[in-house]
Parts: C-alpha cells; sequence; structure tokens
C-alpha cells in the first residue's frame, strides 16, 4: 500500500471507531526525506490518495493541491527527534477528558507500559504553532504518546498500524481511568510492579512439553 492509501485505510478506521468526528484529527507516515500527511479541512473518511500532500521532512509541499494539515508542524517536529516513521493525532473523547483535567495519565493498567508507562500531557499551546510542537515532543521524550492539555492525544510508531494501535490503546487507558475515577479511587500500579511485568514479558516461562 502506498503511504497516502495508508492514509485512507487508517483515516477511515479513525473514523469508523469514534476516534474523530468531522474534520478533526490527522495522521502521517514518512517515507525518507518524504512525508504523506492528511489534508487540512477534509473529514478522514472522505480521503482519496491523491487528496493527501506530500511534504518533505524540512515542511515544504512536494505533491497535492490542498493543504497540509494544520497540526503538519507538529508532525515534523515529532519525526525529527523520535525516529517515529507514523503519527496519528486524534480529539477523542477520554484522552480529551485526561488531557481537559489531569498533569499525567497514571499507570492504572500493565498495558501503559506499550506506551512507554506514565503519558504526560504537554502544555497548552494554540494548535498549529511551534510552541504546540516543541510542548508535544517534550512530553513524547522516551514515549509512544503524549496528551496534550485541552486539545487530544498524540501517538507515535515505527508503521502507521502501530501509530493507530497506540492511539486506540491510549484511548482504552484513558477511559479505563475515567470511568474508574467515577467508581472510586483507581489504584496505581508501582514502579516495583511494573518491572515484574517488563521481567515477565522479557522471560516468559516456557510450558513443559509432555513426553510421556
Ligand atoms: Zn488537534
Amino acid at each position: 500500500m502506498s503511504l497516502r492509501e495508508q492514509l485512507c485505510e487508517y483515516g477511515q478506521r479513525a473514523v469508523e471507531q469514534g476516534l474523530v468526528i468531522g474534520t478533526s484529527g490527522n495522521l502521517s507516515v514518512r517515507q525518507g526525506e518524504l512525508v504523506a500527511v492528511t489534508p487540512s479541512g477534509v473529514a478522514l473518511d472522505r480521503l482519496t490518495p491523491e487528496m493527501c500532500p506530500i511534504v518533505d521532512i524540512e515542511g515544504y509541499l512536494v505533491e497535492g493541491d490542498l493543504q497540509p494539515s494544520s497540526e503538519t508542524p507538529m508532525h515534523l517536529a515529532v519525526y525529527e527527534t523520535t525516529g517515529a516513521q507514523a503519527v496519528v493525532h486524534t480529539h477523542s473523547v477520554f484522552g480529551t477528558v485526561v488531557a481537559s483535567t489531569m498533569t499525567e495519565l497514571p499507570p492504572v493498567h500493565y498495558n501503559a507500559l506499550l506506551l512507554g508507562g506514565v503519558v504526560r500531557v504537554a502544555e497548552y499551546a494554540t494548535y498549529g504553532t511551534p510552541e504546540l510542537a516543541a510542548n508535544v515532543r517534550a512530553a513524547l521524550d522516551g514515549k509512544q504518546a503524549a496528551l496534550m492539555a485541552n486539545h487530544g492525544g498524540v501517538t507515535i510508531g515505527a508503521t502507521l498500524e502501530q501509530a493507530f494501535e497506540a492511539t486506540r490503546l491510549l484511548e482504552w487507558l484513558c477511559e479505563v481511568y475515567v470511568r474508574g475515577l467515577s467508581v472510586g479511587k483507581p489504584t496505581i500500579l508501582t514502579d516495583e510492579q511494573l518491572a515484574a511485568v517488563i521481567d515477565r514479558s522479557l522471560n516468559p516461562p516456557a510450558f513443559p512439553r509432555r513426553t510421556t
């Protein structure tokens, strides 16, 4: 699948799964010095490959008639420092709830480790600005995900599929935490408990084979 076709595929999935509404949210995927990004002002389930602009890593438009997403500078800033090959940004409901009420998403479930543990909330700045890009970059340091204060979430991956799955996981973790808060006080996993999970995943016990 070409980079642009991947944007259409995952744009469609993002809408179907309720991660974005209207023209909110944007995706990008990188190959070498080029980045295909969703265009500004088009709903993600209405994309065609030729609608998706291609920019170079310095932000110059290389191909396409439509303007790149207004958050393209944030995507490019993330590529510059993380080595990611894909970026997904949405205004998903529970992610935005956490991003509007907290300074971080604490690890209430061990799957948070797949995103790097605690998810930081990047300080608020106006959408599309270099300030927001810098804040997101700082919040992503060492992580696969960050939240953006009063705005939404952003995830990265080695492929668009990975970045998209990270967005789904981020939303699930935020939903578990928010729903947990409405029931009681969610227990936060300790560093020791999280270290034990990492140890377990690195050294899974082998099932003994029956020989008799
Ligand atoms: Zn946004």
